[in-house]
């Protein structure tokens, strides 16, 4: 049985490095920059207002107060969006609003609450600094700077930026396509009242979002039943549809257990079999015509807990991603955590808003309910008794 560190560095060592496409702005959301993204411009594009007010020089309205107000006169206007080849003479004012460009000849805007207009001349009833309420060309972002590394995984904080660069498309890796197959003659699909002896299947709806969450394209897949003939098919079509599958259920050793003998019947590869880790010790890694298998048990907790751990971080290495790891954040434990198996345990927790944090409830491999409330994952080594107050390092989910 391998430790499942080592088992991730296996995984990772046979990944295979897809390769990369023009994604449009729209569709860029989650997916992993190829190449580090300089600017081709600078923001602001030129100097331009932060107010509503007037543009003019600071000289004119130095010591300018509601007691001795100074009067400019207002040569045009400059609505946002038009440029304007007015140039300002001592004692002129151009109107402005928030993000004209500004007049030549002007070193500063006063805000309009502090001015009071009368036909073609303004009051002003404050003096201002020179270059007061003005953005700067480029002090946002000059042209040519790096603003995003090759390998980041692009979400919707870096949107904004990359659109305001103006370019339509962008380099990123190719989504994996994963094909998402859940194993069990006891499975249903939702919509109907169960058959005796069934249950409703779980694992494929979680699995594709998940997989959706980092980028990935799922393709799930209809159930298979647990025949040898039923289960070669559906993997050899997966196999060849897509860059990587996600199976779940039939790794272990029951009489129904067929992932393994199946991807070998088809002239697949078993990489190894069992990791040291809970839930999820019967997990599979396999490859078959190349693509990556990862065989996931069925219970519903061990397939995510073994995806998050093992899948997770293999699914970005696909796509070039920089960081594979899942988010971790330091918390304290709010009550004592004790793993009394010969294995790592990961432990679902929650999170309260001081960071305390606490187990999310009953830890059964086959219990979605505290899955549903849990806000991440704490492991806990063999053996180990953590109590409250100690800190800790907590794997998160990506949403
Ligand atoms: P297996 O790994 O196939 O032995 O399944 C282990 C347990 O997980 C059994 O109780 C199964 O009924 C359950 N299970 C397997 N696959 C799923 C699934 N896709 N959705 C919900 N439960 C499942
Ligand atoms: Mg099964």
């Amino acid at each position: 049985m391998l430790e499942f560190k080592e088992a991730l560095k296996r995984v990772l060592a046979k990944m295979p490095r897809l390769g990369v496409e023009a994604a449009e702005l729209a569709a860029l959301n989650r997916r992993v920059l190829a190449d580090p993204l300089y600017s081709n411009i600078d923001l602001p594009v030129a100097d331009n207002s932060s107010m509503d007010g007037y543009a003019l020089r600071a000289q004119d309205v130095e010591g300018a107060s509601r007691d001795n107000p100074v009067t400019l006169e207002v040569l045009g206007s400059i609505p946002a969006g038009e440029l304007s080849d007015a140039e300002l003479v001592p004692g002129s004012c151009v109107r402005l609003f928030t993000g004209s460009f500004l007049p030549r000849g002007a070193d500063a805007v006063i805000m309009q609450e502090d001015t009071q207009a009368d036909g073609n001349v303004i009051r002003c009833l404050d003096q201002v600094k020179p270059w007061e309420n003005i953005r700067f060309k480029g002090e946002d972002v000059k042209n040519g700077t790096l603003l995003i590394g090759g390998g980041t995984r692009l979400s919707a904080r870096h949107l904004g930026l990359i659109a305001a660069l103006g370019k339509a498309q962008i380099t990123v890796s190719r989504q994996p396509k994963v094909g998402i197959l859940a194993t069990g003659h006891e499975l249903q699909e939702a919509g109907s009242p169960l058959a005796p002896g069934a249950i409703y299947e779980s694992n494929r709806l979680i699995l594709s979002e998940l997989v959706r969450q980092i980028g990935c394209e799922p393709k799930v897949y209809p159930l298979v039943d647990d025949t040898m003939e039923a289960t070669q098919k559906a993997l050899s079509v997966a196999a060849a549809e897509n860059d990587a599958l996600l199976t779940s259920g039939g790794v272990s050793v029951g009489d129904y257990d067929l992932i393994r003998p199946a991807i070998e019947a088809i002239g697949g590869k078993i990489d190894f079999w069992r990791v040291r880790l809970r839930p999820g010790k019967p997990f599979v890694f396999a490859e078959i015509g190349g693509k990556p298998l990862f065989g996931l048990p069925g219970n519903p907790v061990s397939a995510v807990t073994t995806y998050m751990v093992l899948a997770r971080p293999a699914l970005l290495q696909m796509q070039g991603a920089v960081n594979i790891e899942s988010e971790k954040r330091l918390c304290r434990l709010s009550e004592a955590i004790e793993n009394r198996s010969d294995r790592p345990h990961f432990f679902r927790v929650c999170l309260d808003e001081a960071d305390g944090l606490s187990s999310a409830g009953l830890q059964g491999s086959h219990a979605l309910q505290s899955l549903s409330k849990a806000d991440g994952w704490l492991c806990v080594e063999p053996g180990q008794a953590l109590s409250a107050g100690d800190s800790v390092s907590v794997m998160v989910w990506d949403d």
